[in-house]
Parts: C-alpha cells; structure tokens; sequence
C-alpha cells in the first residue's frame, strides 16, 4: 500500500511537516536528502529563533527536530531522492534504486549556495574556496581573504571574516553595493575591510599548488586583467532553490523556485506541496521556513482527509 506522506529534505521546512504530520498519525517518510539538516547545519549560532535567548547551533536544531518527528513516528530514510513521478497516482518517488509510492508529497529541499561557476573554484573548493565563512573562517587566521558579493550576506560574512582574516577584501562586480544601510556601514567601520570596485573573479588561482594563492581579476569597467595575491575566496552571491529534480513537472518562475497559489503551500499538481526555500526566494529565513512546513502539513492532511472521503 502507498505510503501516505513523503517529505522531501530535512530543514527547517521538512521537519516542521514531519512534525506536525507525524503527530497526527500520518507516518511520513522523510528524505533526508545530499545535506541533512539543510542551510542551518551551516551556520554557528542562530540568535533569533524565538524560544531560543541564549542561541542556539543551527546542528543542534536540527537534530532536535529530528528526534522530536522521529519521537512522533516519522520515518526517516538517509537517502537522496533521485527522481520523482508525479504524473501518477499514486506518486512515484525513486531513491537508491527503490520506488517510494505516497498519496501526497511534500517538498522541501531548500536552497543552496550559489558558486561562481568557474572550473578553478570547483578544483579548490574546501582549499581555500568557501561558501560559508562561519564554516570555514576559523582556517584563515592571520592571512588574505576575498568576499564576493555586494548584498547583506557579502557584508555579514565579510565582517564575520575579520574576527580571523588580517584583511578581508570585498569584490563586487558593480560600483555599488545593494545590501541595507546598516550592513554597508558596519563594513565601511570596520577598518580590515576594503573593496575593490566593478571586479569579476575569472579565475581562481593556485590549482597547480592545491590551495588558493590569488585570483584573477576583470574590470568590468575597463576589461582591464589583473591578479590578486590572497589566501582565501568566499563567495556569497545569494542561492538557488535545489529545485531541478522538479523541472518540467512542476511550474516553477524563472529562478527556479517552485510556484505555490498565494497563502498556501499548493503547487499546480494537486496532493503536491511545497514549503521552506524551494519555493521562497523572499523571506528565506529559518522560522519562515518553520511556519510554511506546518502549512504544507494542513493542506496535504485536507488533501488526504479529502482523498478518504471520495473512497
Ligand atoms: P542578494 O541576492 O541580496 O545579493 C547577491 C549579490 O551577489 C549581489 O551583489 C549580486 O550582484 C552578486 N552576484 C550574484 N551573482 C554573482 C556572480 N555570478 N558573480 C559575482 N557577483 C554575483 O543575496 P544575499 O545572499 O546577499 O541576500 C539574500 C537575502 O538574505 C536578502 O534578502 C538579504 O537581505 C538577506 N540577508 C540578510 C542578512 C542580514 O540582514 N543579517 C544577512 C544575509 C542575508 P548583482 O547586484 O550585480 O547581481
């Protein structure tokens, strides 16, 4: 028999669905899928989490999460979740070889970080190439880091940075940054921090040596090449909903976040909802994605109930 529920990911989003569903007797599955955990298991501390006054680990939510849907019944598969058929009922979710069937879906597989898309960023990711300074920020004391971006996160991480880094540089492609006043400010104060104005990375330099020794640098203005001796590439340069399993089979806008009607968690499949990052590209934030798992709990139990009641 189908199961009644899959969860898709295992953020803020997937567990707050697995929660609330588990609770209510309809057994999910939950994928935990490629990063368990999701964005959060990628910070330090999260200070803003009502509930929460003295902080606490983005890990050490998700695992609490974790144990709290597992405690309630859900059922929780450390697997990726290759490919899925919607176009049947019931849906047809494929994960290492096996075939999941489930009534309703629900999907919440978050966003990710965005790279550069350079080859050379690929060949010295984690050597020296990061996406996440309060990962990796430790490893760079007392040497040279550049931060690219021009929004909040570029400022956060770049200030984040100087606790460690002698100097943190940031590089932006425009000659003005879009982050918030107060964000801008805090990195104009903060005197281990300068900028280098309408640059492009084009490449990644030190593949030969293993490790980071510099970048190569356009001006966008001028076409002008130069490169910067540095330790250390962070980019932060927004995300992308991790989505592509869902092209073609689920409308989606331009960026790829999937599309809900208006105030619920409804994708154009019925029995197919959506919550957290994979198809908010607004408010991204971990309580958001809280509050859109537990709506895509209500709606996929009306949906189910409703299922039921044609039987
Ligand atoms: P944003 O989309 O706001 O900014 C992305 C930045 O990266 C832009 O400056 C963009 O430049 C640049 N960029 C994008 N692609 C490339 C590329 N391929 N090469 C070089 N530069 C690139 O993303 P953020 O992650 O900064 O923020 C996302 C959301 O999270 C925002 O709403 C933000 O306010 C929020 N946030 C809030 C924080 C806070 O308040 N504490 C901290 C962090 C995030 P361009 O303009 O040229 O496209």
């Amino acid at each position: 028999m189908a199961n009644k529920l899959i969860i898709i990911g295992s953020g803020p989003a997937g567990w707050s669905a697995a929660i609330y569903a588990a609770r209510a007797s309809l057994k999910p599955l939950v994928f935990e899928g490629p990063e368990p955990g999701g964005q959060l298991t990628t910070t330090t501390v999260i200070e803003n989490f009502p509930g929460f006054p003295d902080g606490i680990l983005g890990t050490e939510l998700m695992d609490r999460c974790r144990t709290q849907a597992k405690k309630f019944g859900a059922e929780v598969i450390s697997e990726n979740v290759e490919s899925v058929d919607f176009s049947v009922r019931p849906f047809k979710v494929m994960a290492k070889g096996q075939v999941y069937e489930s009534n309703a879906v629900i999907i919440a597989t978050g966003a990710s970080a965005r790279r550069l898309g350079l080859e050379s960023e690929k060949a010295l990711y984690g050597k020296g190439v990061s996406a996440c300074a309060t990962c990796d920020g430790f490893f760079f004391k007392g040497k040279k880091v550049i931060v690219v971006g021009g929004g909040d996160a570029a400022m956060e991480e770049a200030n984040f940075l100087t606790r460690f880094a002698d100097t943190v540089t940031i590089v932006h492609r425009r000659d003005m940054f879009t982050a918030s006043k107060i964000m801008q400010d805090r990195v104009r104060n903060n005197p281990k921090i300068d900028v280098i104005w309408n640059a492009e990375v084009m490449e990644v330099l030190g593949v030969d040596a293993g490790h980071v020794t510099g970048v190569k640098l356009r001006d966008t203005k001028t076409g002008t090449m130069r490169d910067v001796a540095i330790d250390g590439v962070f980019a932060a340069i927004g995300h992308v909903p991790n989505t592509g399993m869902f092209a073609g089979k689920l409308d989606m806008d331009e960026k790829g976040y999937i599309k809900t009607a208006p105030g619920t968690s409804m994708t154009n499949v019925e029995g197919v909802f959506a919550a957290g990052d994979a198809q908010d590209s607004r408010y991204r934030q971990a309580v958001t994605a809280v509050g859109s798992g537990c709506m895509a709990y209500i709606d996929a139990g009306k949906y189910l109930n409703a299922m039921g009641d044609k039987r």
